[in-house]
Formats: structure tokens, C-alpha cells, sequence
């Protein structure tokens, strides 16, 4: 069965979108520990990030990279801090989220509760800087 990650990227599923290419996908995290928490994911769905051969492994940090960019563009904050985690969803995911202190990716905290006009607004920026570079 196609993960929750794969519905979201055939449109099954709706998202706050922030960017995309041919291989790799990234929207806001529906639980986010900051504004602009993102999770990057590969179009093809493998579980574990471990398991990704190295040359879509490799790339996925690299959109990541360009991905965080932009956040950190449009997002006031120190610097975008990343997680892996994987214990819930089982397609492979970066978390890239925007931190001024290492508290700010403590999962075990209570995550935001924002607007759907928030999480529009928060995408939209993002996705205007992304666009805006290619
Ligand atoms: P992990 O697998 O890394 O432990 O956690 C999965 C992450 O995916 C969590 O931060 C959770 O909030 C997020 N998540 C789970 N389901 C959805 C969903 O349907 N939409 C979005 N945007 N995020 C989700």
C-alpha cells in the first residue's frame, strides 16, 4: 500500500507544497516544532534513508540543502536545524526545521497549531523563493 508521503505526492492526499524537482518532494510538516518545518522526502518511496543508494541518498541532502536555503530566506531564524527520524512514517524523510536554540528540536514538545491560511502563507513563501531560483 502507497505510504501517506506517496498519497501526498500523487494529490491523494492534500499538503502545503514549498518545492519540488523530478526526484524530490518538500511540504510543511502538518505538526510542526517551528514555523516553516519542512520534510523532504524522495518520490520513490523506500523507507528507510539508509537504504537509498548513494547517488539518490546524496541528492536528497543536496535538494535539502537548496530546500533549507530558502526557508532560512524567508524565515526569521539562526539557522535551519535537520532531523531524521523515520519511526513513524515509512518512507524516508529530512526534517528541516528553523531553530535560534537547540530546544527548538526537542520533539517531545508540544508542536504549533497554525491557521490553514497560516500554513498557506508560510508554503507560499517559501515556494516563491524556491520558483524564483530556477
Ligand atoms: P517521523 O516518521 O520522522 O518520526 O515523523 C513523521 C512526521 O511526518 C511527523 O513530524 C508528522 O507530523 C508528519 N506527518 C505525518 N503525517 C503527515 C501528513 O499527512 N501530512 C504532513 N504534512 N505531515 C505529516
Amino acid at each position: 500500500m502507497a505510504s501517506i508521503f506517496t498519497k501526498i505526492i500523487q494529490g491523494e492526499i492534500p499538503c502545503y507544497k514549498v518545492a519540488e524537482n523530478d526526484k524530490f518532494f518538500a511540504f510543511l510538516d502538518i505538526n510542526p516544532l517551528s514555523i516553516g518545518h519542512t520534510l523532504v522526502i524522495p518520490k520513490k518511496e523506500i523507507d528507510y534513508i539508509f537504504d537509498l543508494d548513494d547517488e539518490l541518498y546524496t541528492a536528497l541532502m543536496q535538494f535539502s540543502k537548496i530546500v533549507g536555503k530558502h526557508i532560512e530566506s524567508v524565515i526569521p531564524c539562526k539557522r535551519i536545524g535537520i532531523l531524521v527520524f523515520g519511526l513513524e512514517v515509512p518512507h524516508a524523510h529530512v526534517h528541516l526545521i528553523p531553530i535560534n536554540k537547540s530546544s527548538d528540536m526537542d520533539i517531545s514538545k508540544k508542536t504549533l497549531k497554525l491557521t490553514k491560511e497560516k500554513f498557506e502563507q508560510v508554503a507560499q513563501k517559501i515556494n516563491d523563493s524556491y520558483k524564483k531560483s530556477l
